[in-house]
């Protein structure tokens, strides 16, 4: 992976099963920056890339989905319910908040990234499919931000 600044950040699912530094090969010792939340969605972490950005300006934002993630066998409306159930009264919080489920294909994460005015439009952006029942790692796409 290459880019302009230094460094790589990772947004993954927060699934125990994926180890992104094992699974990208990447030694703990190098500037590699950990992002994790249901299902690896852009929508939930950008304010967190945002400020990232701010502080350390990577190269590089890989986000990196994978196969049997809990966030396409669950969707909001169970997450919703469970949730008000658990807090009725956050219930018109909880309502108007999205939650992560996967419906679309990583590519729309991508795209959510590529057009956040908050991103740097020289970072370079690589979307990662990890199969995690072959343990095969996937480029879905590769896209360098028009400047
Ligand atoms: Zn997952």
């Amino acid at each position: 992976m290459r880019g302009t600044g230094a460094g790589v950040v990772v947004l993954s699912c927060s699934d125990p099963r994926l180890n992104p530094y094992q699974i990208l090969g990447i030694d703990p010792t190098l500037k590699a920056t950990m992002v994790r939340n249901a299902g690896g969605r852009v929508f939930d972490a950008i304010r967190t890339l945002a400020v990232l950005q701010t502080i350390g300006q990577p190269g590089t934002i890989a986000v990196m989905h994978h196969t049997d993630c809990g966030m396409t066998h669950f969707h909001d409306v169970d997450v919703k319910k469970a949730l008000v159930e658990l807090a009725p009264q956050e219930k018109e919080v909880i309502e108007a908040s999205k939650f992560g489920e996967i419906t679309t294909s990583i590519r729309v994460d991508i795209a959510l990234l590529k057009a956040s005015p908050l991103i740097r439009k020289d970072t370079q952006i690589v979307g990662l499919k990890y199969d995690i029942s072959t343990g095969e790692l996937s480029v879905v796409d590769e896209i360098k931000s028009e400047l």
